[in-house]
């Protein structure tokens, strides 16, 4: 399905990521965890593609060089140099950090923003779908999406992703800030959204608790490298992992 092998970042001379491999098969739920500045939106910007934009700007700006090594195919297919905007439409969607929905624009401007990629009947079908799984913004459908609460705010981000046709949807950070019933409400909706979508999920977090009962298979990154990886039992079956990692 997704297969990055050596990416590296370089932020200047800042290395960001660190010969990364990763693999994600369809259907899986993939965690990746690490600690603040580990890399995880780094690497969520590499899939997406959206770092070759950043490097771009970045230099247009005459700001720092960022570099960019190593390769990405998606279905088997090459998509390392392929334009961001034509890596969504082949179905690879971000789901950003801190949410960034349009904040003054109403629920339903949002989600509409979203479905940019989608044929009426599928902006259709996928908003009836979004307020299924997402009751809470059905109700909020013209609030303006600045005045929701943070869990409501990725609730949203959530929908107008999956508006975009995803096949596979790469959340960074989804359960950042949120409360511990709010963060259970998102996890069981993810695992859903998974089941009900037949789709391919690429989850990251700081904290992989939450997020481990939900997971196929983890990455485990520190300072910018995969230092460990396993499908759940594996990771989960190892004492010392489990109390570094897992708290539990
Ligand atoms: P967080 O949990 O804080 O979001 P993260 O795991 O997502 O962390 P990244 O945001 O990928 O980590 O950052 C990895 C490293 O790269 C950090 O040291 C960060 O300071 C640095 N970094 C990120 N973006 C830039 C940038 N545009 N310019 C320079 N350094 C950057």
């Amino acid at each position: 399905m997704l297969e990055a092998t050596g990416l590296m970042v370089f932020y200047e001379n800042m290395l960001a990521l660190n010969n990364i491999s990763i693999k994600c098969e369809k259907n899986q739920i993939v965690g990746v965890f690490g600690a603040n500045s580990a890399g995880k939106s780094t690497l969520m910007y590499t899939l997406s593609g959206i770092m070759q934009d950043i490097r771009k700007k970045e230099k247009m700006a005459g700001g720092e060089r960022i570099t960019i090594h190593g390769d990405i195919f998606f279905n088997g297919k090459s998509i390392t140099d392929t334009r961001p905007s034509r890596i969504a439409r082949m179905g690879v969607i971000l789901c950003p950090e801190r949410r960034r929905i349009f904040k003054e624009s109403t629920v339903l401007e949002n989600l509409k923003i979203g479905g940019y990629l989608a044929s009426r009947s599928q902006a259709k079908e996928t908003m009836e779908y979004v307020f299924k799984i997402f009751p809470a913004l059905k109700e909020l459908k013209k609030r303006t999406g600045g005045f929701l609460s943070g869990g409501e705010q990725q609730m949203l981000a959530i929908g107008r992703a999956l508006m975009a046709q995803p096949k596979i949807l790469l959340l960074d950070e989804p359960l950042l800030g949120l409360s511990p019933l709010m963060q259970l409400t998102l996890v069981k909706a993810t695992k859903e959204i998974r089941d009900d979508m037949g789709l391919t999920i690429i989850v990251t977090e700081q904290y992989a608790r939450p997020v481990i009962p939900i997971v196929d298979y983890a990455f485990i990154l520190e300072n910018g490298a995969a230092v460990l990886e396993g499908t759940r039992e594996e990771l989960m079956n190892n004492p010392d992992v489990r109390a570094a990692y897992f708290g539990v």
